[in-house]
Formats: C-alpha cells, sequence, structure tokens
C-alpha cells in the first residue's frame, strides 16, 4: 500500500494504491460518503465496461454499509465529454440533490474522470469528487492534477476547468481486465516519468518493464506510485501550469499530438502510442542538436519498442512530410510563429523547455524520420 499526498495549500488529498482497495470502498471513502434522502443513495459516474465490470462489487459494498450506488453510465470512449453529456450529467447531479459539500463518484479511464471533474467544477458552483481510476493512463496520469475537460467541434479538452478531486483511490487490480494496447498506452506515460525527471525510474523500468506490462502486483505498485509521486509534486509546485515546471509533462506531446491529428484522433493511433513516438522523436531530435547523445537517444528508443509501442515514424506509414506535422504542431498552439517551446532533454531523465526550436528544422528533422 503506498500513500500520496498531493501538496496543495487548503486543498489537499491523498493518492492511495492498494490491491482490492475497490472491494473495501466504503471504509477507504468514508469521510467522502453521504447517502441521499430515506435510500441513501450515492452518485457514481461509469462508462459501459468499467459499470458492467466492477459496479456490482461497488454496490455490494456500499450496501453492506446502508448506502445505495445511484448509476450515470455513459458509453465508452470520447464521445461521452460533450455538452450533451455534460448537461445530462449535471441535471442528474442537480436532481439527486447535490450539494457543494458531497462528494460524486467517477469510476473509469481519464474519459470519465475529464467529464466528471469538469460536471463537478461547474454544479452548484463546485462539490467535491472522489477518482477511482480504472486504466493506467487515468491510475499515473490523469486522475491525479484537476485537469478536467470535455471535447469541442474546435478539439479536443478545450473546455474545461482546473478542479482537484478530495481524494484518488487506485486499485491496480482493476488492470487485470484492461486491454492490452490500453495498457501499453498507458505504459508510455509512465515511461515519459522516467525519461523527464527520474534517471533511475528510467533505468528500473528498462529491466523491470515487462513485469508491469504483465501486472506483476508489486511492479505494478511501484510503478503507479513512482509516477503519482512525481506527477503530485510537479503539480503542487505549478497547479496551473503558468511556469515550465508542469510544462514538462508534456515531453513527446507536441510530436504526439501532431501525429493524433495527422491520423484523426482515431484507434489507429492511441494517445499513449502517440505519446510514445512523441517521446522518441523528441530524444532523437535532443541528440541531433547534441543535447544527448545518438546512444541515449536510442536507448530511449529500445525501451518504447520493447513494451511493444511505436518507436519508428517510418513504420507508422503516413503519407504526409514533415511540414504538414509542423502545421498539425502550428494549428494546436494556434501560432503563426517560427517557433515553438519545445520538451527536449539534456540527459535521461532530464527534461527542459527548449524556446529556440526552429520548425523548419523540425520540419527537415520528420522528413529524415518519415523516409
Ligand atoms: P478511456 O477512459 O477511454 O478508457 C479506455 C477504454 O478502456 C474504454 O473503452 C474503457 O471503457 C475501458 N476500460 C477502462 N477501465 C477498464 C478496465 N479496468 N477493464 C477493462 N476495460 C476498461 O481512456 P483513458 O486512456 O483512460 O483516458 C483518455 C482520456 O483521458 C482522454 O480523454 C484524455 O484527454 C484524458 N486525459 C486527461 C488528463 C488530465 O490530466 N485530466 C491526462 C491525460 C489524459
Ligand atoms: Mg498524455
Amino acid at each position: 500500500m503506498a500513500v500520496i499526498p498531493v501538496a496543495l495549500a487548503g486543498r489537499e488529498y491523498d493518492v492511495v494504491i492498494e490491491e482490492g482497495l475497490l472491494g473495501r470502498l466504503a471504509e477507504a471513502a468514508a469521510p467522502f460518503l453521504k447517502g441521499y434522502g430515506a435510500a441513501r443513495r450515492v452518485p457514481f459516474v461509469a462508462d459501459t465496461n468499467t459499470q458492467r465490470l466492477y459496479g456490482e462489487s461497488v454496490a455490494a459494498n456500499l450496501a453492506a454499509h446502508g448506502l445505495a450506488a445511484e448509476w450515470f453510465v455513459v458509453e465508452p470512449g470520447e464521445d461521452a465529454k460533450t455538452w450533451g453529456v455534460l448537461e445530462k450529467l449535471c441535471d442528474w447531479l442537480l436532481a439527486m440533490g447535490v450539494t457543494r459539500k458531497d462528494h460524486v463518484f467517477a469510476l473509469g479511464g481519464g474519459v470519465v474522470g475529464d467529464l466528471v471533474g469538469f460536471a463537478c467544477a461547474i454544479t452548484k458552483r463546485g462539490c467535491g469528487f472522489v477518482q477511482l481510476p480504472t486504466t493506467l493512463l487515468a491510475q499515473v496520469d490523469s486522475s491525479v492534477g484537476g485537469k478536467t475537460a470535455i471535447n469541442t467541434a474546435a478539439g479536443k479538452n478545450l473546455i474545461g476547468a482546473f478542479h482537484q478531486p478530495s481524494l484518488v483511490l487506485i486499485d491496480p487490480l482493476v488492470l487485470a481486465t484492461l486491454p492490452d494496447r490500453e495498457m501499453r498506452a498507458g505504459y508510455a506515460e509512465v515511461l515519459k516519468y522516467g525519461l523527464l525527471g527520474d534517471a533511475a525510474f528510467f533505468a528500473w523500468l528498462e529491466a523491470n518493464g515487462t513485469k508491469v506490462l504483465a501486472r506483476d502486483p508489486v511492479a505494478l505498485e511501484h510503478a503507479i506510485a513512482t509516477s503519482i509521486a512525481m506527477k503530485a509534486r510537479i503539480v503542487a509546485e505549478d497547479e496551473r501550469e503558468t511556469e515550465d515546471r508542469r510544462a514538462l509533462l508534456n515531453l513527446g506531446h507536441t510530436f504526439g499530438h501532431a501525429l493524433e491529428a495527422e491520423t484523426g484522433f482515431s484507434q489507429r493511433l492511441l494517445h499513449g502510442e502517440a505519446v510514445a513516438l512523441g517521446m522518441v522523436l523528441a530524444a532523437r531530435y535532443s541528440a541531433r542538436r547534441d543535447e544527448i547523445s545518438v546512444d541515449d537517444a536510442e536507448r530511449a528508443a529500445r525501451a518504447i519498442a520493447a513494451s511493444g509501442l511505436p518507436a519508428s515514424l517510418s513504420a507508422l506509414g503516413l503519407t504526409c512530410d514533415g511540414a504538414a506535422l509542423v502545421d498539425h504542431m502550428r494549428h494546436d498552439k494556434k501560432a503563426e510563429a517560427a517557433t515553438l517551446p519545445f520538451l527536449l532533454l539534456r540527459a535521461l531523465g532530464e527534461a527542459y523547455v527548449a524556446r529556440d526550436v526552429d520548425l523548419a528544422d523540425i520540419a527537415a528533422f520528420l522528413d529524415g524520420e518519415l523516409a
């Protein structure tokens, strides 16, 4: 078991990691559980997968404590992060009688967490919520840090708020049912923490990544706890990404978003897969600038390839050129500029924000990688 505090003044909360936590939810989340009405109903939001897989055990545990889980269930996938679903969810919470002192429970991956977090940021001008993340990505990344959002026609995560949860309960056992491809996509974000800020953790992942992906309990808990500890530290230092600190968490994401845009944000390339490849590109581009050695860049690429994540741009079979990918980056940042801030590596385990990167040079570099 690990407990990691997120030290935000006045809004501290704990991230608890323990096997079987979901089955002991009523005990683990006791201070945040209040039943509404005579039936003592508690609001839960899930998608059809997480409700089907874990809804019953959660409900049984609550029932043993005299509480009744009440469900708002969405379809799996990004379509749940829309105005329409948000409106229905907020109406449902109001109908339940949720007040600012109450807590809503989000049982699912990043989609459910982002949707619930935003609904709770605006319902009654802000009610509480508890994250019960069920994907590796949500367990190491999206459930902690308070970024909440929905998507609109103009793009992903453009409407949202910073709203921190009151508690995050991570039960690694639920990853047993997560499809392997989703597991690997979440693992890309784990590798990211090693590459951006912890060389020893990166080396540990090189040696133990297979165990993490195989859901070995000890390795998995260490990987999740180390990832969350770093995210918690960074969020506490720079909650709203006003300095470069929180931006470090975007390692691999500028290249990655361009790849997601080029592949139409489709199943062809999951976010984590795009980030994995983005990190390879960031490492190779850092080597091109002589900031790390070619050997180190290839070491990063090998760690990514070894976990079954995409590590080469040419293997993706894209038909675009480097300039097209750079256009996506410019569009992403709504910038016409010739330069963009890029997350690059000074060493394996040390990322920094470079502000002198020439986009024409990025396009030329990408042409080489696409060939
Ligand atoms: P997701 O929530 O769509 O879940 C992926 C799939 O796995 C879904 O089909 C889901 O039903 C299924 N699933 C979830 N848990 C399962 C389990 N235990 N067993 C079997 N199937 C399970 O995807 P995700 O990768 O968790 O999250 C992606 C979202 O997170 C994106 O919308 C992204 O914008 C957001 N995100 C937010 C932050 C943040 O800081 N708020 C950070 C990163 C990503
Ligand atoms: Mg990410």
